[in-house]
């Protein structure tokens, strides 16, 4: 697959030109925040490139809440123990390319891939949508990708990664979805010079984070550290339980389902979840299996970098893009809490 050069003056044309026949979401600033919506062609709104995202683009493949099914029933007057039930699935999935987002935003969903391959919600949005991924020219100290994958310039969940060079973009195809984008006459071929520079760049980035930090003792420890709460209360101590964490993690996928209903008719929405919440595993008896902050975030941790791993060949249920350490407004750190756990479990295990 031959990579191209976009030059910079000509981005925004050539994304007005993949509008024509798509949703194209973009990163923008609003209230403060980046956050991705979709692009008007020609629309002036400045495209913020240089930083990561506030919120990443999960909304695209998996929405804050979408209707899953509209119903309605009758019942028979003269039979009124004979109810007609009708049930009419509503997916909602446009042809849709994310422009923008970080390596990290986009390896995202093949944490989701694993769970939510039978969903056909999902899966009919995975399949349309194509990610044109950016890889970082800074890295910022909350970020932690090489840890849990490759990196800055990791390709797996993007189609397309676009390489900042000198003026412009390399555009690297991945799949055949994303070769499929780089097919307009304002795109040229990248030269040998280009993309020599677009290696050069993705070497920077990824030395940019230094060293890695091992984690592949993490899932045994933090089943080693399962029943000790004095840990687990320690290291939550100051949560307040707000859900920043997980409404802006890119690999954060529970859900909750409500039935929505006006007379005889409604629908069924589901919406995200957060487990960081006493009310998420909350029974109709009353009872909590996961009652204090303390088993929430060992669940929360655990989930992550233990129980996902052991059942998906080891891959690690988090992309290191940090925005649970930046956004969560007493700075819970889960980088310190997973180096801790590996510490505290060997120290268990050296003293018995
Ligand atoms: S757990 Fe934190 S660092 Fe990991 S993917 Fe979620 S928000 Fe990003
Ligand atoms: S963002 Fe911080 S304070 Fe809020 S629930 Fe997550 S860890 Fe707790």
């Amino acid at each position: 697959m031959n990579s191209k050069y976009i030059p910079a003056d000509k981005l925004t044309a050539w994304l007005d030109g993949l509008a024509a026949d798509n949703r194209v979401l973009v990163p923008v600033v609003e209230n403060g925040s980046i956050v991705f919506r979709p692009r008007e062609a020609g629309s002036d709104t400045p495209l913020e490139l240089e930083k990561q995202a506030t919120v990443p683009p999960k909304n695209a493949v998996f929405p804050a809440s979408e209707p899953l099914l509209t119903f309605s029933y009758q019942k028979h007057e003269d039979e009124p123990e004979k109810v007609d039930v009708s049930v009419q699935p509503t997916i909602n999935a446009q042809p849709t390319v994310v422009f923008g987002c970080r390596p990290c935003d986009a390896r995202g969903f093949t944490i989701f891939d694993n769970v939510y391959g039978a969903d056909i919600y999902y899966e009919s949005r995975r399949e349309k949508t194509a990610f044109i991924s950016q890889v970082c020219k800074e890295t910022a100290n909350t970020c932690f990708c090489h840890w849990t994958g490759e990196g800055p310039a990791d390709s797996r969940g993007s189609d397309v990664l676009a390489v900042p060079v000198d003026a412009g973009y390399v555009l690297e195809p991945v799949t055949e979805k994303g070769e499929g984008l780089l097919t307009s006459s304002l795109l040229a071929d990248a030269s040998k010079e280009q993309q020599d520079a677009a290696a050069q760049m993705k070497k920077d980035a990824r030395e940019q984070l230094g060293e890695a930090v091992d984690v592949s003792e993490a899932r045994g420890a933090l089943l080693a550290l399962f029943d000790n709460m004095e840990f687990w209360e320690d290291v939550s101590a100051k949560c307040i339980s707000c859900g920043a964490c997980t409404y802006l993690c890119p690999t954060c996928y529970c859900f909750n389902i409500t039935d929505e209903t006006c007379g005889s008719q409604g629908h069924r929405v589901r919406s995200w979840d957060n487990c960081m919440s006493y009310l998420f595993t909350l029974e109709g008896s009353g009872h909590n299996p996961r009652p204090t902050k303390a088993h929430r975030l060992k669940n929360r941790v655990g989930h992550k970098f233990s129980y996902y791993p052991g059942l998906h060949d080891g891959l690690i249920a988090c992309c290191g893009c940090g925005r649970c350490i930046k956004s969560c407004p007493v700075s819970v750190d889960i980088r310190e809490i997973v180096q801790r756990a590996i510490e505290t479990a060997a120290a268990e295990t050296k003293a018995s």
